[in-house]
C-alpha cells in the first residue's frame, strides 16, 4: 500500500553544553503503511523510543533532529513533521488525533485525579466538534470496544480503581479517541502478566482490523514481534541494522546482530512461548564509544578489517529486505583475511 508515514535519513543527536554530541539515532529510514504493523526491535537504549518520540515531536530539549525528514501523508497533503514546531497548532492537530501513542505504563498518559471517562471526553472535545454529551457516548463505545466491561459505569472510575489490564485498555481507548491513522505502541505489554499480555495483543490486532490504522510497535520481545508484525526493523546502538518483511528476516536474518538475537530465542514459532532478547556476549558500548564504522563491531564474531572504521551501507538482500553489514558486500576471502 501507499505509505502513511516515511522517516527518511533521520539522525538525532543528544547535545550537552560541555560534552561532545552523542548520535542517538543514525540515518534511519522507516515506512509505515495503513493496516500494517512495523515492529521496531532492539535492546534497551538502542534508540527505539527516541525514534518514536521524534515522530510526535515529543523529544527532550537536549535531543535534536539533525538530519532527515518525517513525511506524514495528512489528508490535506504531505507534511514534514520535522519542520513543525513541537508546540505549534499544526503539530498539536496531528499529535493525539492523527498519530497517538501508548506506553508500557498507563499512568504516564492517564491522570490520576480525573476519571477515565472525563479524560477521554476531553480529548474528543478538544479535537472534534462534539458536545460533552456526544463525546461521552463516543467514550463509552470506545471503552466497550477495548473490552472494558460495564463501560458506562466504569467511565466514572479513577485510574487507581482499575486493574493493570483494565488501565492498559483505558489508555488504548484514549489513544483511539480520535481514530488515529497511526498508533505508536512503546512496549505496551511488557509490564503485564502473560495472559493479559496476550489479550492486549489480540485487542490491538482486532482494533487494527477495525480501524485500518498503521502501527509502530516497539518491543524487545521477539515472541511479540512474531505475533503482531508485518515488517521488522532491528536497531542496535542507534542504527537500523536490518529491516524487511518479518517472515523474510526471521527465515534468513543477514546481520550478525539479528542472527544472534534469533538464535538466543528458542522455538520462536511457538506462540505460547514468551521470549526475551537475551543479551549477546559482551555489552552494548555507550553511544559515546560507538565506532565510526559498524556499531556492532565490538561484539561481532565476524568483524574484519573495514568494520571498525567504515560504516556499512544499506545493502539490499531481497525485495524489501536490507541490512547494513560488510559481509554482504565483501567476498568470504576478504572477510577471513
Ligand atoms: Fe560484524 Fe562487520 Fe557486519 Fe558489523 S559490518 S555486523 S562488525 S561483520
Ligand atoms: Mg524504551
Amino acid at each position: 500500500g501507499k505509505p502513511l508515514l516515511s522517516i527518511n535519513d533521520m539522525s538525532i543527536v543528544f547535545t550537552s553544553p560541555d560534552e561532545p554530541d552523542i548520535e542517538a539515532v543514525r540515518q534511519v529510514d522507516l515506512t509505515l503503511t495503513p493496516g500494517k504493523t512495523l515492529a521496531l526491535v532492539g535492546e534497551s537504549g538502542c534508540g527505539k523510543s527516541v525514534t518514536a518520540r521524534a515522530v510526535l515531536r515529543l523529544l527532550d530539549k537536549n535531543a535534536d533532529i539533525r538530519t532527515g525528514e518525517i513525511v506524514y501523508e495528512a489528508e490535506g497533503g504531505a507534511v514534514d513533521v520535522v519542520r513543525l514546531k513541537p508546540d505549534s497548532l499544526a503539530m498539536r492537530a496531528i499529535r493525539g488525533a492523527q498519530i497517538s501513542m501508548i506506553f508500557q505504563e498507563p499512568m504516564s498518559s492517564l491522570s490520576p485525579v480525573h476519571t477515565i471517562g472525563n479524560q477521554i471526553d476531553e480529548i474528543i472535545v478538544l479535537h472534534e466538534r462534539l458536545t460533552q454529551k456526544q463525546a461521552r457516548e463516543r467514550t463509552v463505545s470506545l471503552l466497550d470496544q477495548v473490552g472494558i466491561p460495564g463501560a458506562r459505569e466504569r467511565a466514572n472510575a479513577y485510574p487507581f480503581e482499575l486493574s493493570g489490564g483494565l488501565r492498559q485498555r483505558a489508555m488504548i481507548a484514549m489513544a483511539l479517541a480520535c481514530t488515529p491513522k497511526l498508533l505508536i505502541a512503546d512496549e505496551p505489554t511488557t509490564a503485564l502478566d502473560v495472559t493479559t499480555q496476550a489479550q492486549i495483543l489480540d485487542l490491538l490486532r482486532q482494533l487494527q482490523d477495525d480501524f485500518g490504522m498503521a502501527m509502530l510497535f516497539i518491543t524487545h520481545d521477539l515472541g511479540v514481534v512474531a505475533e503482531v508484525a508485518d515488517d521488522i526493523a532491528v536497531m542496535y546502538l542507534g542504527d537500523v541494522v536490518e529491516q524487511g518483511d518479518v517472515f523474510e528476516v526471521f527465515k534468513a536474518p543477514k546481520h550478525p546482530y539479528t542472527q544472534a538475537l534469533m538464535s538466543s530465542v528458542p522455538r520462536l514459532q511457538r506462540k505460547s512461548e514468551r521470549t526475551r532478547l537475551t543479551p549477546i556476549k559482551g555489552t552494548v558500548p555507550s553511544p559515546k564509544d560507538r565506532p565510526v564504522g559498524c556499531a556492532f563491531t565490538s561484539r561481532c564474531p565476524h568483524a574484519f578489517a573495514p568494520c571498525p572504521t567504515i560504516r556499512p551501507e544499506r545493502t539490499p538482500v531481497s525485495e524489501g529486505h536490507v541490512a547494513r553489514c560488510h559481509l554482504l558486500t565483501h567476498t568470504k576471502e576478504e572477510a577471513l583475511a
